[in-house]
């Protein structure tokens, strides 16, 4: 059995490793040159992490997660706790702690993990076609290459896709833009094992922890799409932004190098049931994309990756019967995971401010049970959470 696989994030490294886990025999093509993805650090929330634990890479996750015993909301205008409670209950009902990784770091933990040197990069696929018995994918360099199946984890974006749909579809603009980067712990902005996220106006400031001392933050700004915006101004824009906030916020915005921030457009894609025509399926984003909202787009993609494996275990000798295995054990699971992104998304930002401000008041009676509730409703459902 030969799987070709297209993209080498963490969706199409994971699928690589689980695949080779079987004996599978598995080619990685990746259209960059290098490991150099887009953002900063991403939660693993415990279901992804029970999935890297699944694919050999306990000790190596466990090295790369900040720890997080604990969780916060604050007002962000007076800088008052609004609630805190520990995480020790989710780590209790879910067995795995979650952890917050640099998405640099996790990315080259997962390309190690399968052998850096064996992935092939600065391999653009611009098509894909299914076969009788194999199926096919044709690069901007004019090779091709061949296997039993092809996964397309190219991402948000992805053209496996629109090969699976039969044409392109319209992703939607969630009403936020994201800034986001990577800092030194400081304990003015929020304690060092704490998620802390200071909220008001329909927005969100958020830090956690990541290993080597660092904070992953997060500015979510409500904002039409488009609006013009020059790499290395965040300091500038964040400040008049969030001009009038709590010092922690302050700090935050003094300290971030402004040219690494990132800031992204928030967007996602209505769910849709069809991931596989023939031999060809999509994984990951190119699957389900979703608002960070909830925190398990990366997730899902792992999760992805080890049903993609049972379902070849459970169907050694028949690819297509493994990928229709494989799409019916995740569709309901990753759409389920986008509406309720989008459901927090748009409490969080301000969609209908009457509930944002009811949340508000909700967060300043919560002694953590309602969220920590919500939190392992995500986690729960997967293959390895079930
Ligand atoms: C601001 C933000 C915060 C997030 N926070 C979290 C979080 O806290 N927790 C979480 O679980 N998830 C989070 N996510 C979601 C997570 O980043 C994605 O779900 C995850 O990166 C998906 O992985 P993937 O491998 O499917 O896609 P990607 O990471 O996008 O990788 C796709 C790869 O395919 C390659 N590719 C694309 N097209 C081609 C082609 N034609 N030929 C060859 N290669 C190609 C790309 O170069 C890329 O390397 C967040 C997302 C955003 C935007």
């Amino acid at each position: 059995m030969k799987a070709v696989i297209v993209g080498a994030g963490m969706g199409g490294m994971s699928a690589a490793i689980a695949l080779r886990q079987l004996g599978v025999h598995v080619e990685v093509y990746e259209q960059v040159s290098e490991n150099k993805p887009v953002g900063a650090a991403i939660s693993v929330w415990s279901n992804g992490v029970k999935c890297l634990n699944h694919l050999g890479l306990e000790r190596e996750a466990a090295e790369l997660g900040g720890i997080l015993d604990s969780m916060s909301y604050v007002d962000g205008f007076t800088g008052d706790t609004m609630c805190r409670f520990s995480m020790q209950p989710l780590i209790d009902e879910v067995g795995q702690r979650p952890y917050p990784m640099a998405r640099a770091e996790l990315q080259l933990m997962l390309m190690n993990a399968y052998g850096y040197d064996d992935i092939h990069f600065g391999k653009k696929m611009v098509a894909v076609h299914d076969g009788a018995e194999r199926a096919t994918v044709e690069f901007a360099d004019g090779t091709t290459d061949s296997a039993d199946i092809v996964i397309g984890a190219d991402g948000a974006k992805s053209l496996t896709r629109e090969y699976v749909l039969g044409g392109p579809v319209q992703r939607r603009y969630a009403g936020y833009v994201n800034f986001n980067g990577l800092v030194e712990v400081d304990e003015n902005i929020g304690p060092a094992t704490e998620w802390t996220t200071y909220v008001g106006d329909s927005r969100r400031v958020s830090v956690m922890p990541v290993a080597g001392n660092r904070f992953y933050f997060f500015f979510d700004v409500p904002m039409p799409a488009g609006v013009p915006f020059e790499r290395g101004t965040a300091r500038e824009v964040l400040a008049e932004e969030f001009a009038d906030w709590a010092p922690g916020v302050q700090t935050l915005i003094g300290t971030l190098d402004p040219t690494t921030t990132n800031r992204v457009e928030i967007l996602d894609l209505d769910p849709f049931d069809t991931w596989v025509k023939g031999r060809v399926a999509v994984l990951g984003d190119a699957a389900h994309n979703t608002t960070p909202d909830v925190g398990q787009g990366g997730c899902l993609a792992m999760e992805d990756a080890v049903a993609l494996q049972f379902a070849f275990r459970d169907h050694p000798d028949d690819p297509l019967a493994a990928l229709a295995a494989y799409q019916s054990a995740r569709t309901e699971r990753a759409g389920d995971l986008v509406l309720r992104a989008r459901k927090r998304c748009d409490v969080t930002h301000g969609k209908d401010p009457e509930k944002t401000a009811a949340w508000y008041d909700e967060l300043r009676g919560e002694d953590g049970t309602n969220i920590i509730r919500g939190i392992v409703g995500n986690i729960v459902g997967g293959p390895l959470t079930s």
